[in-house]
């Protein structure tokens, strides 16, 4: 893989991802793939990775396949971060309907996670960008207060955290973030609104300055200072599995910041973009499988082709 640190001559700005990292069996209407790598961060570190250098903070246990751990090195991820400890690794299942339009969740088992105490290296608690991608509040909580000069600081959740005895841990971390990112069912979830905008606006309030509702095939919107964008989903006919679609995103689109170190509008909305071929690449197999065969020629086709999906005249009327 070319370097990301280096594309385009610049060096990347640094980028800190705290999340899990395990082991998922998923089911398709495709197939099913048993104790494959998964986990949030696992999917964030290797999508970003294209673009930025990662740091990866997270626990597995003896258990975790040395051939997963190659696999994050040989995208440059650097795992002075991630511990492994006695016990199990982190383990998800869920299953999908054959038009992919639910998900339902067999199986979560927190196992190491339960009683981890991230500690960031040293050097990185000057870490300039952060993403806490979906894990136990309290601990998305810890990394922050260890990074405590960074840029710009997203964090991503789900419905079990939402709803969960954790939400109060959850309401105080949303107080010092930056962006938050969710699925639409979670905006509403958590918001109590119906309506994705009322949602967005009753969050912002929470805390995030940004909110980004991601909506699996019917794209992303983003809601902030600026206004409102939209990324549409890039049209994909073969979906093999959309496990990881959106830490996916947040990979392309943080490591896109990193890659440029600015977080103007123009450069989230080019992120917004980034998130969705990164994303658009992910669902095309099962785990980190599309990953293994991709490279920047690709991203950049890909992004080149969704410039084309979108673009319009403006007219005068
Ligand atoms: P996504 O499809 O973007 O929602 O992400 C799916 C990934 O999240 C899977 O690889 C799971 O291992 C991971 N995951 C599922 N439930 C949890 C949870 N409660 N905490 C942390 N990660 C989870």
């Amino acid at each position: 893989m070319s370097s990301a640190a280096q594309s385009g001559g610049k060096k990347a700005s640094s980028l800190l991802v705290v999340g899990s990292v395990g082991l998922d069996t998923v089911e398709t209407r495709v197939g099913k793939r048993a104790e494959v790598l998964g986990g949030a961060a696992s999917y964030f570190s290797v999508a970003a990775s294209f673009l930025a250098p990662v740091r990866l903070t997270a626990v597995v246990g003896t258990d975790f396949p040395e051939e997963h751990t190659k696999l994050l090195e040989s995208h440059h991820v650097d795992l002075a971060g991630l511990e492994r400890v006695p016990g199990k690794t982190f383990r998800w299942s869920g299953v999908y309907a054959p038009d992919f339009s639910t998900r339902t969740t067999l199986d979560t088992q927190l196992n190491v996670f339960q009683d981890f105490q991230p500690k960031l290296p040293a050097a990185w608690t000057s870490s300039e960008y952060v993403f806490l991608a979906n894990i136990d509040p309290v601990l998305q909580l810890s990394v922050l207060e260890q990074a405590q000069t960074a840029k710009f600081v997203a964090c991503d959740t789900m419905n079990f955290w939402i709803g969960g005895p954790k939400r109060p841990d959850l309401l105080k971390l949303l107080q010092r973030v930056d962006m938050l990112l969710l699925n639409d069912e979670e905006a509403r979830q958590l918001s109590g609104e119906a309506n994705l905008p009322a949602a967005a606006r009753a969050i912002r309030k929470m805390g995030p300055s940004s909110v980004v509702i991601k909506r699996g095939d019917a794209g992303a919107l983003l809601f902030h200072e600026g206004g409102v964008f939209a990324a549409p989903a890039f049209p994909i006919e073969d979906v093999v599995d959309p496990t990881g679609a959106g830490d996916s995103f947040g990979g392309g689109f943080m490591g896109w910041l990193a890659h440029e170190g600015d977080t103007s509008p123009e450069t989230i909305r080019t992120a917004m973009i980034m998130g969705s071929v990164v994303a658009s690449f992910s669902v095309e197999d099962f785990s980190l499988d599309r990953f293994k065969r991709l490279d920047l020629g690709q991203i950049r086709e890909r992004f080149q082709a969704f410039a084309d999906l979108v673009h319009f005249e403006k007219i005068k009327l």
